[in-house]
């Protein structure tokens, strides 16, 4: 004779959800170590201080430069096009941040390439009205 067959109550579930949803953010250490992040000439995060990169002073052949910077000639002093200096053809080259003196800008564009430079100012020079001038003379 069996009593008491009850079945067995269901146990409910425990709760048990680890927190794998939220990441505790605070838990980051922010104080310890001082954020130096990305190099804006050789593009190294965490490595050094821009001020501090080695590529002021020397870029080696076919580094990549971050965009904010340009790459100069040892030599002659020329803008470095395709890793190269564009005139004399070397690849000793050191990084310059781009400075603007127009607008006051760093790190965006040097000065022929400002967007405050128009194009139609006062120095345009204008070959047409010269040679008029030069036809009316006797
Ligand atoms: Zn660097
Ligand atoms: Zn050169
Ligand atoms: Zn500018």
């Amino acid at each position: 004779m069996e009593i008491g067959s009850r079945p067995e109550e269901l146990q409910p579930e425990e709760e048990s959800q680890p927190e794998e949803s939220q990441p505790k953010e605070s838990e980051i250490d922010e104080s310890e170590n001082e954020e130096i992040g990305e190099c804006k000439y050789c593009l190294k995060v965490d490595d050094h201080h821009t001020e501090l990169c080695s590529y002021i002073d020397d870029v080696p052949k076919n580094a990549i430069v971050g965009e904010s910077c340009v790459v100069t000639c040892l030599v002659c002093g020329c803008f470095f096009r395709d890793s190269r200096c564009a005139n004399c053809g070397i690849t000793l080259g050191r990084a310059l941040l781009k400075d603007c003196f127009i607008c006051g800008k760093r790190g965006e564009h040097m000065e022929f390439e400002c967007p405050e430079l128009e194009p139609n100012s006062d120095f345009t020079f204008d070959p047409y009205s010269r040679s008029f001038m030069v036809d009316i003379c006797p």
